[in-house]
């Protein structure tokens, strides 16, 4: 693969600016953005007004701690445009979430939020060893999802050439990317995965592909699929993180050089990791809830929004700004069987571990009588469909689960190609336990 670092004067000064300058310019933008929210957006005042706080008792960072909290919920509540810090013809555009969890939700954008997105995106792609001139295939969905618009205008901030492919048309996909040889793919995990399946079906080797950069995100991901897609294309594959409430894709992203958790750009938004149960704000390395601040958003602002998300801040290696670990889950997908919690990505690493098998795979929840139980629902690699040889593998995974995570699970060895292939964001659980 080839070596990505970045030359000297790639980089924007924030990007290696003190953590002092960085934290002086958080302050200054945290006292505009909670004072935008205060006077325009009367969500904001009437919560701020009943929690007791005013944005002049903001003097330092942690006096953020003060403030109250938003969740979903209040987007949900205030459907569609009441959580607005301007008059709505400002805005310019609308996206809303995927709808994974719930509800949908609806964000707007000014002119000004819309182009500081596009910066971050360009910011995101160029630390993911993209450049300007580079052809990039976005195959994230366009639409509602921020996921193509997003990657979109960013890749062209940057000055590269964008292939608006969007997710779907799989063997298009593929023709497409040996046509035109980007050098750069922008799409979520799961998806590069069936598109590394068609590769395989139309018998094209994916390491003499164009490709060099995979910016995957919009789910959670480990860094063994890290390493199977790596070796797979024969390409860097980096980790973006975002989300609509917040701005979309582009709120934190890895750098190639260290590969080792996404920097968040603290420039434009103030992360904290709360305890989830209490709200208490945890030290930088512990596990807990992320929670941010936009510093510079007009349109739709957000203070101390609830991610669900779970991580931990670490401080900063290949740029000052802090990092946030891969994410383990969202606390919506945590599940919890005879006493033990566990997320998809912790199956998914011991899947990684068993040779016989593919990287596709779904989990499902049954319940009989009191007892919940989970079946793992994986395929074997095409070399491994003799039953002598699933009934191995079946083994060894559920050793692995119950050695590692500690849970007995029943697996479930499926033919090549017969789980479900994702488009966008993989369905990882099906709950088929009874409503109680
Ligand atoms: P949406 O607003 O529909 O795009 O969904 C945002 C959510 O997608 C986040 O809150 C995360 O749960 C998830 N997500 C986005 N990027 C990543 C990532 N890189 N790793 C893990 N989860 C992610």
């Amino acid at each position: 693969m080839e070596d990505l670092a970045p030359r000297p004067g790639d980089l924007e000064p924030i990007e290696t600016a003190s953590r002092d300058e960085i934290a002086a310019l958080q302050l200054s933008r945290l006292k505009w953005s909670l004072r935008h929210c205060y006077e325009n957006a009367p969500f904001y005042r009437k919560r701020f007004d009943d929690a007791g706080v005013h944005p002049d008792d903001l003097k330092s960072l942690a006096d953020l701690a003060r403030f109250p909290f938003t969740t979903k919920a209040d987007l949900r509540d205030n459907y569609p445009f009441g959580m607005c810090a301007v008059p709505r013809e400002k805005l310019v555009r609308v996206h809303g979430s995927s709808g994974t969890t719930g509800k949908p939700i609806v964000v707007g954008y000014t002119a000004q939020d819309i182009s500081t997105w596009a910066d971050l995106v360009a910011r995101s792609i160029r630390a993911s060893g993209g450049r300007t001139g580079d052809i990039v295939h976005v195959a994230y969905g366009y639409g509602l999802f921020t996921g193509g618009l997003g990657a979109h205008y960013g890749a062209e901030r940057l000055g590269c050439t964008v292939v608006p492919m969007s997710g779907g048309m799989t063997e298009r996909q593929v023709t497409l990317i040996a046509d035109f040889k980007p050098r750069v793919i922008m799409v979520t995990p799961s998806y590069m995965l069936s598109i590394l399946d068609e590769f395989r079906r139309q018998r094209i080797d994916p390491r003499d592909s164009s490709l060099a950069v995979g910016i995957f995100g919009a789910e959670p991901w480990t860094n063994a699929m890290r390493a199977e897609i790596e070796g797979a294309f024969d390409m860097h594959a980096v980790d973006i993180y975002g989300m609509s409430e917040i701005m979309g894709p582009g709120v934190a992203n890895e750098c190639v050089e260290t590969k080792d958790g996404m920097h968040i750009w603290e420039d434009h938004f103030y992360p904290e990791v709360i305890n989830p149960e209490t709200g208490e704000v945890l030290p930088e390395g512990e596990m807990g809830e992320l929670v941010f601040t936009t510093l510079t958003k007009e349109g739709m602002p957000m203070v101390r929004y609830r991610t669900r998300d779970l991580t931990r801040l670490l401080p900063g290696t290949a740029r000052s700004m802090r990092r946030m670990e891969k994410i383990a889950g969202r606390s919506d997908d945590m599940m919890i069987l005879r006493g033990v919690n566990v997320f998809p990505t912790q199956i998914e690493e011991q899947i990684l571990k068993c040779r016989a098998l593919a990287p596709h795979f779904q989990i499902e929840l049954t319940r009989s009588g009191p007892m919940d139980s989970m079946t793992v629902h994986v395929e074997c690699t095409p070399d491994a469909t003799a039953p002598d040889a699933r009934k191995a593998v079946a083994a060894e995974l559920s050793h692995h689960i119950k050695s590692v995570i500690g849970l007995s699970a029943r697996i479930d060895v499926h033919d090549p190609d017969h789980i479900a292939r994702s488009e966008g964001k993989a369905l990882r659980v099906i709950d088929n336990r009874p409503k109680r």
